[in-house]
């Protein structure tokens, strides 16, 4: 008989199975604590538990856990960075970050991506799988073992499309606000999309008050096409149209993420295409100088063009801000610790 992943259980569905088990409700909620309030790793620490329950759940579950690979912090900002491996021996990073507003973890959904943006390393090596809901919550969970830090926000923003993984990507946000978990707020949780409609349009229907984070970074299909392949499955327009949709459902604001590239999407033009592309929506526009990655020769915009393009934007009243790089000097961008850790491993 396969084990059943016990952390991707709901505290409804863990009930149930207790019924199931011949074991009274109350099991649950002490397993559900356990699990995602304490954050232990095995059914022995669970010290209120029988001995026979416990041998009982041995059987039947298995306690998902990550295992730490590497840690790096940042000597510039305390930022730090995780690699982990998973049970099948795949490698996801995750990012610890400090801000003024609360601490910030940006997790993984997919052990890589198939979605085969230019300038992503995540991308490099294409999908490998999804991530199953346990697997997300653990990135956080075992940062918490780590750090002793609490944890206010949470940005689905690491390796992998979250809405290419839309099942479990919801399992994963239900259990995080669960109030009988870790309980973050709904309104501290946003997932990063490179604009995949028909699941915008489902996100939206789901109840929930996340922040949509849609990945811009071209104002033009044309232009989009070249960084991001996915933009020719979705036009522009189509786009908008889903995040308007977005935000009438749920009233919560979109933001835009555009990663300025020299030469490639950060001229005045562009930003007069961006403007106009998006002046109707209550949006924030947020603007990430592009991290160069070692196989693209893509390079950051120029400090003062990146103020241009900032102040084009305001002129047109447009919220914007520009994105604290953080972890410069511990590979901050995405999946480019994985990356190396994965061509490392292969080399030997
Ligand atoms: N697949 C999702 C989430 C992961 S990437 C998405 O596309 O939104 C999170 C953000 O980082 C996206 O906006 C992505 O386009 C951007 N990004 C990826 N690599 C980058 C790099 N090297 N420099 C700057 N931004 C990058």
């Amino acid at each position: 008989m396969n084990k059943i992943d016990i952390k991707s259980l709901s505290p409804e569905e863990l009930t149930e199975k207790m019924l199931q088990i011949n074991e009274k409700p109350f099991r649950a909620k002490q397993l559900f604590e356990w699990l995602h309030v304490k954050n232990v790793t095995s059914f022995q620490e669970m010290r209120n538990l029988p001995k026979d329950f416990m041998e009982k759940c041995e059987e039947i579950f298995y306690i998902q856990t990550v295992t730490c690979l590497k840690e790096r912090v940042s000597k510039l900002d305390g930022t730090r960075k995780y690699a982990f491996s998973l049970f099948d021996g795949n490698i996801i990073e995750s990012v610890w970050m400090k801000y003024h507003h609360g601490n910030s973890i940006c997790i993984s959904s997919q052990a890589g991506c198939r979605m085969g943006c230019r300038f992503c390393a995540s991308t490099i090596g294409g999908l490998k799988r999804n991530l199953l809901p346990s697997e997300m919550l653990e990135q956080i969970y075992a940062i918490k073992r780590m750090t002793k830090e609490k944890v206010s926000n949470v940005v689905v923003m690491g390796t992998g499309e979250p809405l290419d993984n839309y099942d479990n990507l919801i399992k994963f946000i239900r259990l995080l606000t669960n109030e009988k978990g870790l309980h973050i707020g709904q309104r501290s949780i946003t997932v990063s999309t490179c604009g995949i409609v028909p699941a915008i349009y489902k996100l939206a229907g789901e109840h929930l008050q996340i922040t949509l984070a849609l990945s811009l970074h071209a104002a033009t299909d044309e232009k989009r096409q070249e960084l991001m392949p996915v933009a020719r499955q979705y036009k522009l327009s189509e786009v908008m149209e889903a995040c308007q949709y977005y935000f009438l459902k749920t009233g919560r604001r979109i933001t835009f993420e555009y990663s300025l590239v020299r030469g490639v999407n950060d001229s005045m033009p562009d930003a007069d295409n961006l403007a106009s592309l998006i002046k109707e929506c209550n949006c924030l526009v947020n603007l990430i100088p592009v991290n160069p990655i070692e196989e693209r020769n893509y390079k950051e915009s120029l400090r003062e063009d990146i103020l241009k393009f900032k102040n084009k934007l305001e002129k047109n009243r447009i919220n914007v801000t520009i994105r604290r790089e953080m972890g410069r000097d511990i590979e901050g961008a995405c999946g480019q610790l994985r990356r190396r850790l994965t061509s490392e491993e292969k080399e030997g």
